[in-house]
């Protein structure tokens, strides 16, 4: 059976992959940093829905110490790590000239450090199989959208676009390693958007709404089935155009 770890697998896109790498008949790793409580109900939910294995461990991606445990954890379980999904992310969105360089670096610790620290004890891990797929969760924001209140999250997601091209190259001809870029999409990091400025933003999508977290995790499960899609970006966005 295969095996999948998700960062951020309990909530929002980590949980739709989750949910549907389980319905694929995946073992999964549920690494989860902060809600213990939702991680083991999701264990439960996933072992009686899709009689798969699930091993559900704490761990904050941007802690060295804590990313070589859970690997470690992994290996001795399911002795090998198939498919990568690093979803994890936060953002700390503020004016510009008022981020405090704690927030800005905590920011860049998680969505960039984080997925180069995940990548790099996986994908060791993987070459000894000499077969894996690491999927990045980058952003709209990481290529063409001008955000100020967000600068330090879209040069981190710029920043994971950037590894997902050198780990590509690194990684080749096991390994590929493919990003998804979603634009909008309604989960728990955009629960608090103010209604007017969603509105706003929901007129530049083509398609006038926001994503579900289902549509992106089928692109992700789609880019861990396929052999020969590798280095790419896919933009996930309904169509979305910047000023
Ligand atoms: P979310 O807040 O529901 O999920 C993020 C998850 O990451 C949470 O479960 C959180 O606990 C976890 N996490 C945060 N810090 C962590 C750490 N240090 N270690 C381990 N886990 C940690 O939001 P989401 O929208 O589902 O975000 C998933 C990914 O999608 C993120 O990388 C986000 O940047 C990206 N993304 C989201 C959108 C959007 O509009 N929602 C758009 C583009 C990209």
């Amino acid at each position: 059976m295969n095996t999948v770890l998700i960062t951020g697998a309990t909530s929002g896109i980590g949980e739709a992959c989750s949910i549907l790498f389980a319905k694929s008949g995946y073992n999964v790793v549920l690494n989860y940093a902060h809600h213990e409580e939702k991680a083991k109900h999701l264990e439960k939910k996933l072992i009686k829905d899709y009689n798969i294995d699930v091993l559900t461990i704490k761990a904050d991606i941007s802690d060295e110490e804590d990313v070589i445990k859970m690997v470690k954890l992994t290996i001795a379980k399911f002795h090998k790590i198939d498919v990568l999904v690093n979803n994890a992310g936060i953002a700390l969105d503020d004016n510009l000239l008022y981020k405090t360089l704690i927030d800005f670096k905590k920011v860049i610790d998680v969505n960039l450090i984080g997925t180069f620290l995940v990548s790099k004890y996986v994908s060791k891990e993987m070459l000894k199989e000499k077969k894996g797929k690491i999927i990045n969760v980058a952003s709209t924001n990481g290529i063409d959208t001008y955000y100020p209140m967000s600068a330090d999250y879209d040069a981190a997601k710029a920043g994971v676009i950037s590894l997902t091209h050198n780990f590509s190259l690194e990684l080749a001809p096991y390994i590929t390693v493919n990003c998804v870029a979603p634009g909008w999409v309604d989960t728990p990091m955009n629960k608090d958007l103010e209604a007017t400025f969603k509105k706003e933003e929901t007129n530049k999508i083509f398609i006038k709404r926001f994503g579900t977290s289902v549509e992106i995790a089928e692109v992700i499960l789609f880019l861990s089935t396929n052999d020969y899609i590798n280095n790419e970006v896919v933009r996930v966005d309904g169509g979305l155009y910047h000023v």
